[in-house]
């Protein structure tokens, strides 16, 4: 089905919930609001959660992601969040992306110090869907008056990253991106979902090697590792 007409059906069908669908209005009701998974305390550097503020991160011991000055990201990828991601990404509804870019833009911080905001390519073609990921950087650039630019392209269609080791699943990424023209010296990377990192370490090379010199990433929602799960609130534990 194309964009338009989808965009036009949902248009046209009741106003419900982009979350759980049963609740009526336009927007992510208060019951999933409420349920949303947030990282409290988070690593500057990762987003990682931390126990208390100002510790350590154990996750990246405050060095960060190589080439990222730092990362905002305020949820956990689970739950409510991950049923909201699902449905804005494998089931293309208009109002789960829209809630997304609502909530990303609704926690940004008052100065970005970015000359152009970034968006990490789709890794396989959305013909016929919206991308969640440029959905927010054109949400952010519409907030902040800052050049959304779009100069990172995809060298290869990258192998399933579940069928490679962390060596191999690290080689895949390394060159995913390439950049296609000289870009601002200052940054920020958008991206929808964060699991390794992967994709947004390659984007940051790509972008250095064209001028590039401060990036910032920022993500909607974040997976969180075995061990950097203790400090999630025990709501979130299972999601
Ligand atoms: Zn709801
Ligand atoms: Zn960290």
């Amino acid at each position: 089905m194309s964009t338009f007409l989808s965009t036009l059906l949902q248009a046209l069908l009741p106003a419900v919930c982009p979350v759980c669908t049963e609740t009526d209005g336009v927007n992510i009701c208060e019951h999933c609001i409420r349920q949303l998974p947030a990282i409290e305390q988070s690593c500057p550097a990762c987003a990682a959660p931390l126990p208390e503020y100002g510790a350590t991160c154990h996750c990246c011991s405050g060095m960060g992601f190589p080439g990222i000055s730092e990362l905002l990201c305020h949820w956990h990828y689970s739950g409510t969040m991950k049923l909201l991601i699902h449905n804005a990404k494998r089931r293309g509804k208009t109002a789960a992306i829209r809630t997304g870019c609502q909530l990303l833009t609704r926690t940004l911080p008052e100065k970005i110090p970015a000359d152009a905001i970034v968006v990490i390519p789709p890794s396989t073609p959305q013909a016929d869907k919206l991308h969640l990921g440029t959905e927010l950087g054109r949400a952010i650039a519409r907030l902040t008056q800052i050049p959304l630019i779009q100069p990172l392209q995809l060298t290869h269609r990258p192998h399933p990253q579940h069928q490679l080791s962390e060596q191999d699943r690290k080689k895949n990424m390394n060159t995913i991106f390439q950049c296609s023209k000289t870009v601002p010296r200052r940054i920020l990377l958008v991206d929808d979902i964060l699991t390794t990192g992967t994709s947004l370490i390659a984007g940051a090379r790509a972008l250095r090697q064209q001028g590039s010199k401060n990036i910032s990433g920022i993500c909607l929602a974040r997976t969180i590792r075995y061990n950097e799960r203790s400090y999630v609130d025990n709501d979130t534990k299972n999601p």
